[in-house]
């Protein structure tokens, strides 16, 4: 595969055939240029003069994952992750850098992130874009906001409808493409509970007040009962884990049209919690009681037509993980790849994202084998282009993407 095509004009990338984030075109390549798709179709029609060749050898080209709901510094099978939240900046930015690319090398090109600490978020997100350190695009929304004392107010907490809009301008002034806050404990903290609400309806409404001002979304860190049902009913636009919703929640969210990123690896995976925290049994219990509602929710609020997409939630490298689960569970294989691409792009506010169509971003997988005969095939990624531009393979060259690259658009 040659390194700089994209550069040099269009090229045409042919393999038995492209997943354009609805369906499968078996026999498609993708025609790229200037760091875009010009169009997707057979090399008959689109490998014509001036458009150089890149054989992928046989290989399946997927849009670029999206994981929609990660962190760039955390490890999660190391334990204390609000410990690790509040580590040095030096300490967090040495691994955030080998995050980045574990996470390219698993096909991840864009990156919705959570909360972290020192504006590191910011950071890494305008380093990648100039093509400075590799990783995926990221859309981050710098520190998540929790009362005092809850889970996830590492950052120091924040209460009260006053306070709250200024907590939101304030991110909206750095930078945040997004907020967070956290309406619910969480299951890697001790003595959270999972199922109350951190804040009143009249603080949440408050800051999807202010941050609809700016132009910006919220998401909310919740599992469930009413820290579910206060954000679902005052306008958040997904809920985030979601792993004890129960009925009422579940039909909550339908009629709101809340969308639900589920975080599996992170949960079920053995190098996830349940390694990190296995000696903190209040950890343990809450991850074992988590895991009987997901499997048994999995299927319900795909029934209930919840808007559905996935996050590793740290589980750098790992994201083809959050797909074969949901196979393993009952998912159709279409389902489970259109919530890692498609779905994740329509989260995110990203139209070009999570597809391949004209005018789409050139960011994609290329896979050795179908993965809707076989969803394990996206635990097997081949290689990885950004912006029509080999940024990782299998061999494990990653590297950044083009210096400020200019997609147009
Ligand atoms: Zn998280």
């Amino acid at each position: 595969m040659a390194e700089s095509l994209s550069d040099s004009g269009p090229v045409f990338y042919g393999g038995r055939g492209v997943f354009d984030g609805t369906a499968m075109r078996p026999g498609h390549g993708v025609l790229v240029d200037a760091g875009r798709v010009l169009a997707v179709g057979p090399a008959e029609e689109l490998a014509g003069d001036g458009v150089l060749v890149d054989d992928l050898g046989g290989g399946l080209v997927v849009p670029g994952f999206v994981d929609a709901h990660t962190h760039v510094t955390i490890r999660p099978g190391e334990g204390d992750q609000h410990g690790q939240l509040a580590k040095s900046a030096v300490w967090q930015t040495i691994r955030g850098v080998e995050n980045l690319r574990r996470m390219l090398q698993s096909g991840v090109t864009t990156a919705r992130i959570m909360t972290e600490s020192h504006d590191i978020d910011y950071e890494f997100r305008d380093a990648i874009a100039r093509g400075e350190v590799a990783g995926p695009r990221l859309l981050v929304a710098g520190p998540g906001l929790s009362p005092p004392g809850g889970h996830g107010s590492g950052n120091g907490g924040v209460a009260g409808v006053g306070p709250l809009r200024a907590a939101v301008r304030e991110r909206a002034e750095r930078g945040a493409d997004h907020i967070k806050i956290f309406t619910t404990g969480g299951v890697s903290s001790v003595g959270s509970a999972l199922a109350e609400s951190n804040y009143s309806g009249e603080e949440i409404a408050a800051i999807v007040d202010e941050a609809a001002e700016v132009g910006l979304k919220v998401s909310s860190h919740a599992h469930g009962g009413p820290g579910v049902d206060l954000a679902v009913a005052n306008g958040i636009l997904s809920i985030e884990h979601g792993a004890l919703l129960s009925e009422q929640n579940i039909a909550a969210m339908a009629e709101h049209n809340t969308w639900l990123v589920q975080t599996n690896t992170i949960l079920f995976h053995p190098e996830g919690i349940e390694q990190g925290d296995a000696r903190v049994p209040q950890i343990i219990t809450k991850v074992m009681e988590a895991r009987g509602f997901v499997e048994a929710n999995v299927h319900k609020v795909r029934d209930a037509g919840i808007r559905f997409a996935v996050g590793t939630d740290s589980m750098h490298g790992l994201f083809g993980y959050e797909l074969v689960w949901l196979v393993e569970h009952g998912w159709p294989p279409l389902d489970a790849l259109v919530a890692a691409t498609r779905r994740g792009g329509e989260l995110l506010g990203l139209s070009d994202v999570g597809v391949l169509g004209a005018g789409s971003r050139a960011d994609f997988v290329v896979l050795p084998d179908d993965p809707l005969a076989d969803i394990t095939a996206v635990q097997r990624v081949a290689a990885v282009y950004v912006a029509g531009r080999q940024v990782a393979t299998s061999a494990g060259g990653v590297r950044p993407q083009a210096p400020a690259v200019a997609v147009a658009g």
